[in-house]
């Protein structure tokens, strides 16, 4: 008995051993699994939150994206485009700084491009069919005929020069302002039919093609955009004036260039024009002869400086 109750006991104590040894192991087993439960957790919380930062970025992107298309299709907006979509996977910092980077890019001279003041008319950029603008008469005093107008939003800008230029002895009279297409149909018809008259040698579409240079075929004259304005005579001779001197020391100064000048006939496809000035805003018309460009060539240089 007193043998087998020894079996006995050693058999219990080692079924005890065995049960305290499962019991550590199960304890040890729990905290792992508990240890492991609360980094999955944190680490799932953080993979979340990268998700969602993630798709913030991806969103920020897709907007800019859109407004670097709304802006224009230059070089520097795809080039933008595709440095924000192979970066997505990048920090935040640096995807939001390339972003705030196009915004920049579309915020500055950019926009200049597309606003009313810089609206570029020629014969390769003519106007939409039926366009139309808001204009307001020229002070009576500064225009040759009664009731001639000019874009609302620039008209201030012309009688303040006027006036200024009055105060200096110095006469400028408005003789063509704003014209409608139908009037600018009229000009340009009659000027075909002088120059048909004056060169008998050339043909039809000669003919037309330098009639063209002198009156703007419809839709494309400035003067039916409500921004041009011609100056006393219609003369080359107008350039030995006091009044020419006069604007070309102070026309800037109100927002005013010389369109046509006698160096950029190639470009502009006018001839010389002394007499014809522009309203682009004071801040343009002072870069524009600072950099002795033509409006053509100064909206190129905007589009190529858009950063
Ligand atoms: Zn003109």
């Amino acid at each position: 008995m007193a043998v087998l109750d020894r079996a006995t006991r050693r058999l219990i104590e080692t079924l005890k051993y065995k049960v305290r040894m499962l019991t550590a192991l199960t304890v040890v087993l729990a905290v792992a699994l508990t240890v492991m439960t609360v980094l999955y957790i944190t680490k799932d919380g953080e993979a979340y939150s990268a998700e969602v930062s993630s798709v913030t970025n991806i969103g920020s992107n897709g907007t800019t994206t859109a407004e670097s298309d709304q802006s224009s299709l230059d070089e520097t907006s795809s080039k933008e485009e595709g440095k924000a979509s192979s970066e997505n996977k990048a920090s935040s910092d640096k995807v939001s700084s390339d972003s705030s980077s196009v915004v920049d890019a579309v915020a500055t001279p950019g926009d200049d491009i597309n606003s009313w003041n810089l609206k570029l008319v020629n014969s390769k950029n003519p106007l939409p069919n039926g366009f139309t603008v808001k204009t307001e008469k020229i002070k009576a005093s500064y225009a040759r005929d009664v009731g001639m107008l000019y874009d609302a939003r620039a008209v201030s800008y012309l009688n303040a020069m006027c006036a200024a230029a009055e105060k200096d002895g110095i006469n400028l009279l408005v003789i063509s302002s704003h014209r409608t297409n139908a009037r600018q149909t009229t000009l340009y018809n009659n000027q075909v039919n002088k120059q048909r008259a004056n060169h008998p040698e050339l043909s039809e579409s000669e003919i037309k093609k330098k009639a063209a240079t002198i009156s703007a075929y419809p839709g494309t004259s400035e003067h039916e955009l409500g921004l041009a304005v011609d100056f006393n005579s219609v003369e080359e001779s107008f350039e030995n004036t006091k009044e020419y001197q006069w604007l070309k020391t102070h026309a800037a100064d109100y927002g005013f260039i010389l369109r046509y000048t006698k160096q950029k006939q190639s470009i502009t496809g006018v001839i010389y024009e002394p007499w014809h000035y522009r309203y682009v805003g004071e801040k343009h018309a002072k870069k524009i002869n600072q950099l002795g460009y033509c409006l053509e060539e100064y909206i190129e240089y905007l589009k190529n400086n858009n950063k």
